[in-house]
């Protein structure tokens, strides 16, 4: 094909792409938040019928020859379209080296696994879900042997998550971290239950609730023109482009904090698509980078502004206002001191900032394994719960609370955990080279959290998908990734908390 034929359809390729993506996603965000219970049906067969011109849209021999005449001129190229291409020669690799009929074996597998995962948590029996999980790690085995025979397979599943990660980069990452913070969570477990938490149950009424996320998201500096907010049941943000964004969250009368704390996380996510540079409109790099860097943002606002000292400053006198009964009884102290509770739990959805990353690394260490045929399913549920032992220094009651806690598996996502605790590190390290550059503590508390977000948009938020995810951390703080800022972070934080002594 000729290159300028070739570019030019890649180009009408891309918008049409875009088109259908920004429709299906209001009609995902609809299904979520306002569509009756009765529209499954309607839904269904208008997802169905987009979703199959998608998949021809690119999955044919015309679209496979444009981008085999892109990429062998490279050179022609400008850096976003070079980049486009690369993305999209990655995204079709598999579909191009797994036979169909295995594929579609395999996305069957998927829609079963799902519902025997509802049903093996719902009766606590791990068998039901076992015959699965073992089809989903022969499938991901056997597409990591297909596509890329001389990579380990899981860094291959890895790299798919988050471009260039590997288990090099995750097991120094996790020593490190498991070497510094098993014996701090032990520390302050000795602490005993020390911060008051009772007034977080307390009944406050969601007509106020909503009027603190408008405030919330006032605070963040989140413009309402192109950033909406409503509700659903799980939390999550969508992005349809830099002028539309929609949050979500849930609300508990009897916990202020889960919706509280849900708004800032969703927030963090909407600022940086909102920041992504006018240049990639249009493109297919008008997006977080991967889901490691977009969780660090998230977890950033969420976490390191909005647990801090500083942040409590300027919201705790809105909760006192709004909730004037509720909370007359509590200091800003006791407050800051709630939010920030550590506690080994079993359930890694509800973990604080101190004991998430050990969640994930029971996960990685047992994907791991199970992609290099180190383990069977039948041992895992006992390893999981040997694992929770050691590191959080907790029992695991049941399967239930255990091993079946989480979706991923059963979904087929195998590599995505890890994103999750890069995410937190990457925040920690990030938040020092802000400081050198800005007085953080004195913008929080003087309502411009706005210049913080300027700096991140100047070095990730403006490059979208341009930026590779590794190349995300070097660009915001100049150095490689370095696990010992998180330590450090957590180390501090949790000393002064606890009232622990300095080792
Ligand atoms: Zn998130």
């Amino acid at each position: 094909m000729e290159f300028n034929k070739a570019l030019e359809r890649f180009k009408e390729i891309i918008k049409l792409s875009n088109a259908y993506t920004y429709a299906m996603g209001v009609i995902t965000f609809d299904s979520e938040t306002a569509a009756p219970k009765n529209s499954v049906m309607g839904r269904a067969k208008a997802s169905e019928i987009f979703s199959g011109i998608t998949y021809k849209l690119t999955v044919n021999e015309e679209y496979f020859e444009v981008l085999d005449t892109l990429s062998s001129n490279k050179d022609k190229l400008d850096a976003i379209t070079a980049r486009e291409v690369e993305l999209a020669v990655q995204s079709l690799s598999q579909i191009r080296h797994i036979p169909i009929e295995e594929y579609t074996e395999y996305r069957k597998t998927l829609t079963y696994s799902q519902n025997a995962w509802v049903q093996a948590k719902r009766n606590d029996d791990y068998s039901i879900f076992a015959p699965y999980l073992e089809k989903i790690i022969a499938f991901h085995r056997r597409v990591a042997s297909l596509v890329a025979p001389d990579m380990d397979p899981y860094d291959y599943w890895l790299d798919q998550y988050e471009q260039e990660l590997s288990t090099k980069t995750l097991d120094a990452f996790f020593d490190k971290v498991r070497a510094s913070i098993v014996p701090l969570i032990k520390r302050v477990s000795e602490r005993g239950d020390i911060i008051r938490t009772d007034f977080l149950e307390r009944h406050c009424p969601i007509e106020l609730q909503r009027r603190l996320s408008d405030y919330v998201m006032q605070l963040m500096h989140i413009s309402r023109d192109d950033c909406a907010i409503a509700e659903s049941e799980h939390p999550f943000t969508l992005e349809l482009d830099k002028h539309d964004v929609r949050i979500t969250t849930h609300y508990h009368e009897e916990r202020l904090i889960s919706n509280l704390y849900s708004v800032i996380h969703e927030g963090g996510h909407a600022l940086y698509e909102l920041n992504i540079g006018d240049d990639l409109i249009d493109t297919a790099l008008a997006g977080g980078t991967s889901m490691s860097v977009h969780e660090s943002q998230s977890r950033f606002y969420e976490n390191i502004i909005g647990r801090s000292r500083a942040f409590v400053e300027i919201l705790f006198p809105k909760i006192k206002e709004l909730f004037p009964e509720q909370y007359k009884d509590v200091s800003l102290d006791e407050f800051y001191l709630a939010v920030n509770k550590a506690q080994p739990s079993l359930k890694r959805m509800n973990a604080d900032e101190l004991t998430y990353a050990m969640h994930i690394m029971v996960r990685y260490e047992l994907e791991k394994r199970m992609m290099h045929g180190e383990i069977t399913v039948d041992e895992l549920p006992a390893e999981w719960n040997r694992l929770y032992k050691e590191y959080l220094g907790i029992e695991v009651p049941s399967n239930r609370e255990g091993i079946l806690q989480d979706v991923h598996w059963g979904g087929g996502m195998i590599g995505y955990f890890p994103s999750y605790a890069l995410g937190s590190a990457y925040g920690a390290q990030m938040v020092e080279a802000i400081k050198k550059d800005l007085d953080f503590d004195e913008l929080i508390k003087n309502d411009r959290i706005n210049e913080i977000t300027a700096w991140l948009t100047e070095r990730i938020y403006r490059f979208g998908r341009l930026l590779k995810p590794g190349d995300a951390v070097r660009a915001a703080t100049g150095k490689d990734f370095d696990p010992q800022y998180f330590i450090d972070y957590l180390t501090e934080k949790y000393t002064a908390i606890y009232g622990l002594d300095k080792e």
